[in-house]
């Protein structure tokens, strides 16, 4: 694995994607998604000037921030369950999976007691998988206004994982109605949400033509993972 050249090629296709989507280069982020990968490549991703990174799991990301350089910022992707926001609150900088208002709820209320805000993204299913995690889009339009209520909260955009295909233009109209989503949630809210957390290695470009402000890429940077547990083990 050459991380610095994966990183190299990537760069390009992201400035690529950016100008074929008539974007500024500078207006997506790269995430670098570390799950199941030691500190020591997160170590050396960073001295390649990578400073954002996801993780998936609390656990996992509890013992390996720690062993980390301390600038880096953490943001967390995966299904948190309520008995983890407590230490989810005290890791990461913004949590982007944010499916629930009970969750919301529970974030908010470990923030106040941290005594910090929280930035999320809220976590769209947008084709409706039964297997996947996310608000269903018509039950976020309605519940929209109670999350934005809660003080310790800051609501900065919308996160989707679309259903997986070998190929990448499948998951164009889905990275497209996510978009068209945030336009609703803005106007309900009467303010702009910044963030479209959305694009993985497979289907970055995509993403980014459909306006994706934050891409989190693991394999391509880092290259395939071990195996991880069946997601009903998964914390
Ligand atoms: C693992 C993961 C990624 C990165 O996936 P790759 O295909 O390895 O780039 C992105 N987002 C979420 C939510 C993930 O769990």
């Amino acid at each position: 694995m050459d991380l610095a050249a994966n990183l190299d090629s990537i760069q390009k296709r992201i400035a690529a994607a950016c100008e074929r989507g008539g974007r500024a280069p500078g207006e997506v982020t790269l995430l670098a998604v570390t799950k199941s990968q030691p500190p020591e490549i997160v170590k050396a991703a960073a001295e390649l000037g990578l400073l954002l990174f996801g993780e998936n799991k609390v656990q996992e990301a509890k013992a390996k921030i720690p062993l980390c350089p301390g600038k880096l910022r953490w943001h967390f992707i995966g299904h948190l369950q309520s008995n983890k926001c407590r230490d989810a609150v005290e890791l990461f900088k913004m949590i982007q999976s944010v499916d629930s208002l009970s969750l919301a709820q529970e974030i908010n209320k470990r923030a106040e007691q941290a005594a910090r805000t929280m930035p999320v993204l809220i976590e769209v299913n947008v084709a409706g998988e039964a297997s996947k995690f996310g608000y269903q889009p018509e039950q976020l339009l309605a519940e929209l206004k109670k999350l934005n209520a809660l003080p310790r909260i800051e609501i900065h955009g919308l996160m989707t994982v679309p259903p997986w295909s070998p190929e990448a233009e499948k998951a164009r109209p889905h990275f497209r109605r996510l978009h068209e989503i945030k336009a609703q949630c803005e106007q309900i809210l009467g303010a702009r949400l910044p963030h479209l957390s959305m694009g993985m290695s497979g289907d970055f470009e995509i993403a980014i033509e459909e306006g994706a402000t934050m891409v989190r890429i693991g394999t391509a940077l880092f290259g395939l993972r071990a195996k991880t547990k069946p997601r009903a083990e998964a914390d």
